[in-house]
Parts: C-alpha cells; structure tokens; sequence
C-alpha cells in the first residue's frame, strides 16, 4: 500500500459557472489556486452528463450517457498529478425527478448550478499519477 501524509492547507469554496463543463471546472479550480494535492466534493445539477464504469477484463471504460438533467446528488474526488499537470478524479451519484440514481466515475457534465468544496493539502511529496500495468489505470506512484 501507498501512504503519503499532508496537512491540511487552504480550504476552498467555488461556484461552477454554468452551462461549462463540470470536470475542466474543477481543473481550472486547482490550477488557478496552484493546487497540486487536494480532495474536493461538490453538489449541484448538471443537464447532462456522462459516467462511466471501468470493465476490469478489457481495461476499458463504459460509458453511460445521461442526456436529461440530474441532480449532482453527491461528488467526491481528488486532485493530484498527471504528466506535471493538476489532474481531478472525480466519482458521481446522479439522480433524476424520480429519485431514480445514476452512480459512478465522472466523465464529463454540463453544469447548471455546482458549489464546490476544495480542501487543499500540503506539505508532503507530490502524489503523481503513473500508467500501472495491473489494471491499465493511470495509478499514483510509489516513487
Ligand atoms: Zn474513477
């Protein structure tokens, strides 16, 4: 297993700007407020989206379009690098008029209104993430 410890720094709060993407949101959050390492959670609507599940067998990413706005029930991810660059990992449940839910990795979505919470975290190396034989994900390093 692969530990690294941080402190807590700055704690961010955002509003997405509407009709943008909800994933290049959160990259031009971190990357404006020079956040290297971070965990984030939102809550929002989005009015339209795309998940995704990993098949573990093929290493392949399906995708599950939602064409009709949702509720961003609930968000949770995380900040780290990828190729020198700030890089969000971000998981979604969704949810429509019904309370009929969506869940799963966040792709991409068309933001309607999204608050956010960017709790930053320094002070320890850099996690940075690495293409990992294994599972074909790009991992973070043990270097
Ligand atoms: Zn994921």
């Amino acid at each position: 297993m692969l530990t690294r410890n941080f402190r807590q720094g700055r704690i961010i709060f955002a509003r997405l700007d509407h009709g943008e993407d909800i994933i290049r949101q959160f990259t031009i959050l971190a990357e404006e407020n020079g956040i290297e390492t971070g965990a984030l959670s939102a809550i929002g609507a989005l009015s339209r989206a795309d998940l995704a599940c990993y098949d573990q067998s093929s290493h392949e990413y399906g995708k599950i379009a939602l064409n009709d706005p949702v509720e961003l029930a609930s968000c949770s991810g995380n900040i780290s690098l990828k190729d020198g660059r700030p890089f969000v990992h971000a998981h979604a449940v969704l949810s429509d008029r019904t309370g009929k839910t969506w869940g799963g990795h966040l792709i991409s979505g068309t933001i309607f209104a999204g608050e956010v919470f960017l709790q930053e975290l320094s002070g320890g190396l850099p996690l940075k993430r690495v293409p990992d034989s294994i599972t074909g994900l790009y991992l973070w390093s043990k270097d």
